[in-house]
């Protein structure tokens, strides 16, 4: 995408206090760098220190300035990611140092990934950053395979969860949350769950019918992206079979009975067929 000279000069905002820079928490999107927001290509453009994670793609990165420095503070290549509080500590250096700080995160910077701790660290600083939405994964993933998250006769709502268990042991409550989605009507879109599947696929199988549409989702929206499409009774044999791994999404509902046709087997719709639906 071509970005003005003017534009990249742009400062994204001003200095709290003179020789001090500014800082913005920004969404990189689930990785297709075509589904940055232009708020995140200005900002990665006039950012001169860029602090990225690793669930950020690498078109994303071609929008910084040659000159930019980039930190990678993620998992890469199987090593272990930064500690939260030196990630912390560099963004508080950097701005301090008078430069301009991208903190480059995947998705949406306030859906999980630590968002929240972030700014309040900045602010216990006195330093209040600009924060810039990026879409979320868990609603890029079915969305690429042409589901909607709702529906009006499907799905009244939808719940992000962390598949994630706590660092005190608790975690979700599956079977409870599986009999309000029953109950409500509400999409589950599930992540960071790939390593707890069978707890969870457990838990909810005591509240939600076996047969539940379910859709696993890995890397979406890049090149390497993978799916299934399959039940809560057979989605731990599933994982298995197709090897699926994270980075990964699952949805669970009957949202997931509107994936495209290729994708469940079902006999293709005639592109005719979808004109005529379409202009009604
Ligand atoms: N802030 C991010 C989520 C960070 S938590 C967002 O809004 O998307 C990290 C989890 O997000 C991963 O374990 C995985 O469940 C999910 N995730 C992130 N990028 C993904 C992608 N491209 N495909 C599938 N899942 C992804």
């Amino acid at each position: 995408m071509e970005i003005s000279a003017s534009l990249k000069e742009e400062i994204v905002r001003a200095p709290a206090s003179p020789g001090q820079g500014c800082v913005a928490l920004v969404g990189a999107g689930p990785g297709d760098a075509e589904l940055l927001t232009l708020k995140a290509v200005r900002a990665i453009a006039a950012a001169s220190v860029i602090l990225a994670d690793d669930l950020v793609g690498e078109g994303v990165l071609a929008h910084a300035r040659p000159d930019a420095r980039i930190v990678y503070v993620g998992k890469r290549g199987g090593c272990r990611s930064t500690p939260q509080a030196v990630i912390e500590q560099l963004m508080l250096e950097a701005v301090r140092e008078g430069e301009n700080v991208v903190r480059l995160k995947g998705g949406d910077p306030f859906i999980f990934g630590r968002g929240g701790e972030e700014v309040e660290s900045l602010r216990r600083a006195g330093i209040e950053p600009v924060v810039i939405n990026g879409i979320t994964a868990g609603l890029a993933a079915l969305t690429g395979l042409g589901a909607p998250l709702t529906h009006r006769d499907r799905a009244q709502g939808v719940v992000f969860v962390t598949g994630h268990p706590q660092k005190n042991g608790a975690g979700v409550d599956w079977e409870r949350l599986g009999a309000s989605a029953r109950d409500l009507r509400l999409t589950l879109v599930i992540y960071m769950g790939i390593g707890s599947a069978s707890h969870i696929q457990a838990g909810l199988l005591a509240s939600l019918p076996a047969g539940t549409p379910v859709a696993v989702i890995e890397r979406a929206s890049l090149p390497a992206q993978r799916q299934c499409i399959t039940t809560l009774g057979q989605l731990l044999g599933s994982l298995r079979e197709q090897g699926l791994g994270s980075p990964a999404i699952m949805v669970v509902g009957d949202v997931v009975l509107g994936v495209r046709a290729a994708l469940t087997g079902a006999p293709p719709v005639a592109e005719s067929a979808l004109c005529e639906a379409s202009a009604d």
